[in-house]
């Protein structure tokens, strides 16, 4: 078994948007943050270059989904407290007092129920985990993804994709 790391900082895994934490009193307006991904993936050894998995293989993988949320605004679909209406190339959206508008091409909707850094870190592992077991990966244990807004402070999630037992 061997651990595999990517830091995000380093190794270009980053995109930058803007998010509101609904209701929270200093980030219930829209900001933005410059986020890092940072992806630890632990697994067997296999293959033709005894690979947990190649390291340009993950980064393809994860610049895939910076690239979608990059210069967007991030929206969660999923929150309970925000409605929205779609009027033709426009998306409105509401929580409480506050309505907006906003171009939807400006717009990124995940099916998620807030845009914390945990609910980002989240996010990244289910689709990083998707995106490896459809290209055929059956060697790895977990993944782990830390979402980081900006350098110091970030948000980590670990998904095991099978069970494990700590070797003795
Ligand atoms: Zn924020």
């Amino acid at each position: 078994m061997m651990m595999l790391e990517l830091n995000g900082l380093h190794a270009g895994l980053r995109f930058s948007s803007a998010h509101i934490v609904f209701g929270h009193p200093s980030c219930g307006v829209i900001h933005g943050h410059s986020y890092y991904v940072d992806v630890r993936i632990f697994g067997e050894r296999c293959g033709e270059f005894n690979f947990v998995c190649d390291f340009k293989t993950i980064k393809t993988v994860v610049k895939e989904i910076c690239e979608k949320l990059d210069h967007k605004l991030i929206l969660p679909k999923n929150h309970e407290k925000v409605y929205y209406e779609l009027k033709d190339k426009t998306l409105y959206f509401k929580y409480k007092y506050k309505e907006y508008t906003i171009p939807v091409e400006d717009v990124i909707l995940l099916p998620i129920p807030s845009t914390t850094a945990e609910d980002l870190a989240k996010y990244f592992t289910n689709e990083i985990s998707k995106k490896l077991k459809n290209l055929g990966f059956s060697n790895i244990i977990w993944i782990e993804v830390s979402i980081n807004e900006g350098i110091g402070q970030g948000a980590c999630y670990r998904k095991y994709l099978k069970e494990y037992t700590e070797e003795r």
